[in-house]
């Protein structure tokens, strides 16, 4: 007999040799028929493996992670056989599962392959599929191996490159593919497919060896998650931050200034201001205090805080002075210059804490091809502010820190999230600074906090940075996608090495602790997942325009300059679109503008001193007077921006 562990910690025996299917049945046939991928020990098998040892056994299903790419992963094997016997002496390279889908990088040979073909591709694909075919696993011999491909050199290269003895195989149907396993059962599970795209590739990511072609598919076990996933995809194009920052005018990027260096334009910095008058406004309550550093510092600065040696080889290089031989580098973070500031006075634990904040621009370097609109950018700014206090002190000021994040992602409408708590990882005492006490205290005071805020949390254990623990903000956009924002991290290493301290009621110097935070975590990522998740309908108090008065002859010219009079004595944002065009033309580009209210002006309204309203996306407010408008914006506004 052997013990299998499943997740819940239940300890089930079975006859040696039962396979993952065998145990997912004794649970249930129901659950069985859902289980798609396995795991023993830790490592991904066969749902037929025989289970010989004792061990933890995991089962996933098409819901897990682990299933989705177990299923495409054995899709990849499907596409390669639909494109070996589509486009005979075609070389098959390497074909993995990715985040959503997977690839296959082929050497079509006298072959091109481009949209056209993409149909013939997935009909074959799905015709493989529909022979409900097992996918086995056989060890090779290596001759046996370079043998099969004699005439590929890319998975002889491969194979050359593996030890013999470890070479496996992977069989379904007619097909055979070097493989190292992590299969579904069988291909009938594929019930729907789509070739998403080719693009160029280099063998091995390597430009000076040849060109193959990358062709992208998604596969799923139903029709309906498939036209789910394209439907989500249209969604997410007209979304696109970098589309929509040019129909806003929101920023722009110019080749001569530099690729990755976003521009702003009036529009987008006025959208940046209120974003950062909304915060610092918060954080004055909060009692942080603001502070302003320059854009460049001596490199001498980011080795005393240890930047230099971990990211300056990966950097933008120093910046030489002409006559005196000093180097300066732009800067990457503000945290070595606000332990400058700190150490300015000396302090006394009954100063602390100091919260130090700054919308800081820094500098990073990434390579060309990573560039990405406003997400991946090589000049941002952060919202940046770190935190001086005593150990004591440590646990309320994480409260009040998670109190200004939720206060931040309540007012802009993220409101599905959760967080991650990075703990250290016990086992590997020497991978962290600081001594053990001070963790046990820090980690506390993050669980606690988290606790205490009612945050739905998890701890991952050996994530924490080399300087301490740390709470990061995960947030699901209107699509359902994740992204990271707003981290919250306690650091014990830069008080030591820029030997900040605090005299201690017992006349003592003691080092303080620094937490860093930042809630948008820089102001372009920021903006930019704002974007995507409104699609650029902003909350009102955002808008750049709240509401834009059109008129609909020129006659009310006079009328319409009255009522915007009346709504900026309101603190309404608003405009008059003054152009001789058609009131239907005016309405259509509102609308493209994203323009929240539309205000119409006439005769009527002219004479009865009323304004016709309509609300972006269509509903009608009707006539009403400039007061009942006023007080409908201001209720709205107060809906989402309360008081922090
Ligand atoms: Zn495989
Ligand atoms: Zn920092």
């Amino acid at each position: 007999m052997i013990h299998i562990t499943l997740p819940d910690g239940s300890v089930r025996s079975y006859e040696a040799n039962v396979t993952p299917m065998d145990v997912a049945k004794s649970i249930s046939e129901g659950f069985a028929r859902n289980v798609i991928s396995a795991s023993f020990n830790g490592t991904t098998i066969e749902t037929v493996t025989p289970l010989t040892t004792d061990g933890s056994l995991v089962l996933y299903t098409w819901n897990d992670k682990a299933g989705k790419t177990a299923f495409w992963h054995s899709s990849a094997h499907v596409l390669a056989q639909a494109i070996e016997e589509l486009y005979p002496g075609s070389k098959l390279t390497i074909g993995p599962a990715i985040d959503n889908g997977f690839y296959y990088d082929v050497d079509f040979g006298e072959h091109t392959v481009s949209e056209k073909d993409f149909k013939a591709i997935e009909t074959k694909m799905l015709e493989i599929a529909r022979g409900k075919h097992d996918f086995n696993m056989r060890s090779a011999t290596k001759a046996e191996a370079l043998d099969l491909y004699k005439d590929n050199p890319f998975k002889t290269e491969l194979i050359e490159n593996l030890e013999d003895g470890t070479i496996t195989f992977c069989d379904h149907s007619t097909f055979t593919d070097l493989c190292r396993g992590g299969h579904i059962p069988n291909t009938g599970i594929i019930k729907a497919v789509k070739i998403l795209s080719v693009a160029g590739a280099y063998w091995r990511g390597d430009e000076n060896k040849p060109q193959l072609t990358r062709v992208y598919g998604i596969s799923f076990p139903k029709q309906k998650e498939l036209k789910e996933y394209l439907e989500l995809l249209e969604e997410a194009k007209k979304r696109d931050h970098r589309k929509l920052g040019k129909e806003l005018e929101l920023f722009t990027f110019s080749p001569r200034v530099g690729q990755g260096l976003p521009l702003w334009l009036p529009k987008g910095a006025a959208l940046r201001e209120r974003l950062e008058n909304f915060l610092k406004s918060a954080q004055k309550k909060a009692g942080y205090e603001m502070v302003v550093t320059p854009h460049i510092g001596q490199k001498e600065l980011y080795e005393t805080s240890g930047h230099y040696a971990k990211y300056g080889a990966d950097s933008f290089q120093p910046i030489n002075t002409p006559k005196e031989g000093e180097e300066f580098l732009l800067k990457p973070m503000n945290c070595p210059h606000h332990c400058e500031i700190y150490n300015n006075s000396q302090w006394s634990y009954k100063d602390l804490p100091k919260r130090y904040a700054e919308f800081g621009t820094v500098y990073r370097y990434e390579q060309s091809g990573e560039l990405h609109g406003l997400t991946r950018v090589r000049g941002f700014t952060q919202d940046d502010a770190h935190l001086f206090c005593t150990p004591d002190q440590l646990d309320e000021e994480f409260k009040n820190v998670i109190d200004l994040v939720l206060y931040v992602f309540g007012s802009l409408g993220f409101e599905n999230f959760t967080a991650q708590v990075s703990v250290r990882d016990p086992e590997n005492p020497d991978k962290y600074i600081g001594n053990v006490e001070n963790w046990e205290k820090a980690e506390q005071a993050i669980i606690n906090a988290a606790k205490d805020k009612g945050l739905n949390y998890v701890i991952e254990t050996g994530e924490a940075a080399f300087y301490g623990p740390k709470l990061d903000f995960m947030v699901k956009d209107a699509l359902g996608r994740q992204w990271q924002l707003g981290t919250i991290q306690v650091d014990y290493n830069l008080p030591e090495r820029f030997n900040l301290t605090y005299k201690g009621s017992d006349n003592e110097l003691h080092r303080p602790v620094m937490i860093h935070r930042a809630p948008f975590g820089s102001m372009e990522r920021f903006i930019a997942i704002l974007l995507e998740h409104t699609a650029g309908n902003f909350p009102l108090w955002l808008m750049p325009t709240q509401a834009i008065i059109l008129s609909i002859s020129e006659k009310y010219e006079k009328y319409a300059e009255k009522v915007l009079n009346l709504l900026e004595n309101n603190e309404i944002r608003a405009l008059v679109d003054h152009r001789n065009e058609t009131i239907g033309k005016k309405i259509r580009e509102a609308e493209m503008q994203k323009h929240p209210y539309m205000i119409i002006i006439g005769e009527q309204e002219a004479n009865e001193n009323k304004i016709t309203v309509r609300q972006h996306g269509g509903a009608d407010l009707g006539m009403i007077s400039v007061e009942d408008f006023s007080k409908i914006i201001n209720e709205e506004i107060s809906k989402t921006l309360k008081p922090f």
